[in-house]
């Protein structure tokens, strides 16, 4: 029985070209010729591959009847994916950045705010670690510096503006003399004139000085809290946390991405997973023992009636989105509750099997 498409090369004398558009193909009084580089993702071998045939062929088969190239790219990524992970950082990181300073104005939450944002850019990060399939530890950890980089540098500039119109409006409030001897300096270049006078340093670094020998007032929302400055180590101690809040909780989003199952074969992340099975906590060192060693009769005997209710073991198995059934992942995970009711998962062992070897688990776990 012949399949479709040999079916139409043998009735019509249609012919696909190695993209597989047909040829030629009839379109508006002319022909068409689609090149399709579609859906090759970030596979650029297999892409350049087709490319370079499709050149061949078009070279080899010259159109006849006014011939109209067109090429279709849905789904294909032609710019590198680390580059797309860092534009994505830095406009994220601007952004958040942005309007942490934006809300602070008003009011701000110790602690809370920075953590809400880095939090943000974790997420952020993750997402775009997803869509860019960047499975790596040090991706990870670098964009997560650079997010708060981001986050920490434009909120502090946002800052840095707001102190700039405040500095100039106190000036004309008290009729500052500095004022009337730089008449021409805009607001920018006055700021920076008197903070390289008081700090030595003019801009970011110069604001940042003047912020920490200024001492920062956190005052408490109730209003019966303490309202005296931190001393100028104690500022820079603050800041410093600051920034390794952000920096921190983008690094934990970015980190728990990246150690989600990634078949490198196909460039494609594996399922969110299917449950198996679930075991007492106690038994973990068994359980191990009998996956390790294939022993799934012992497995079965362990195995708790009970689906998976915390705090126990849970296993599932992981099929990539792209293959399939190539090569499952087994992953056991002790799963607890946290303090607020949320469920919490901790690997324990994750391993690749055979497919024959998960049906078996199957079987047996089902029988
Ligand atoms: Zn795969």
């Amino acid at each position: 029985m012949l399949n479709k498409e040999e079916k139409l090369k043998g009735s019509g004398g249609l012919i696909k070209s190695p993209s597989g558009s047909l040829c030629p193909y009839y379109y508006m009084g002319g022909e068409l010729h689609p090149l399709k580089y579609g859906s090759y993702f970030n596979n650029k071998d297999k892409l350049f591959a087709v490319i370079k045939a499709e050149e061949k062929y078009i070279l080899k088969s010259a159109g006849k009847n006014n011939r109209r190239i067109w090429i279709d790219l849905y789904e294909t990524t032609l710019v590198n994916g680390i580059v797309m992970l860092v534009l994505a950082t830095i406009f994220a990181g601007i952004v958040l950045g942005l309007l942490l300073g934006f809300v602070g104005q008003f009011f701000f939450l110790v602690g809370i705010f920075p953590a809400l944002v880095g939090i943000a850019g974790g997420y952020v990060l993750a997402q775009a670690i997803k869509k860019f399939k960047m499975p790596n530890k040090a991706v990870a950890i670098l964009m997560g510096i650079l997010m708060g980089v981001m986050i920490y540098g434009s909120y502090t500039y946002f800052d840095y503006l707001q102190f700039q119109n405040q500095l100039y409006d106190a000036m004309v409030t008290f009729g500052d003399p500095t004022l009337y001897i730089f008449k021409d300096m805009d607001k920018a270049t006055l700021t920076n004139f008197l903070l390289q006078e008081t700090t030595g340093s003019t801009g970011l670094i110069g604001y940042w000085k003047s912020t920490v020998n200024a001492g920062i007032s956190i005052i408490s929302m109730g209003g019966m809290g303490s309202n005296f400055p931190f001393n100028p180590l104690w500022s820079t101690l603050y800041l410093i946390s600051e920034f390794l809040l952000i920096a921190g909780f983008a690094i934990k989003g970015a980190w728990e991405r990246v150690n989600r199952p990634f078949c490198s074969g196909c460039e494609a992340w594996y399922d969110e997973g299917k449950y198996l099975a679930s075991f007492e906590m106690q038994d973990e060192d068994k359980v191990i023992n009998a996956i390790e060693r294939d022993r799934f009769d012992d497995l079965k005997n362990l195995m708790r009636a009970e689906l998976s209710k915390p705090p126990c073991l849970v296993l599932k198995v992981h099929l990539c989105l792209n293959c399939h059934n190539e090569n499952p992942l087994l992953e056991l995970s002790r799963l607890t509750v946290g303090d607020k009711g949320i469920p919490k998962y901790k690997r324990c062992l994750r391993g690749l099997i055979t497919s024959s070897q998960l049906s078996e688990l199957e079987d047996k776990l089902r029988s």
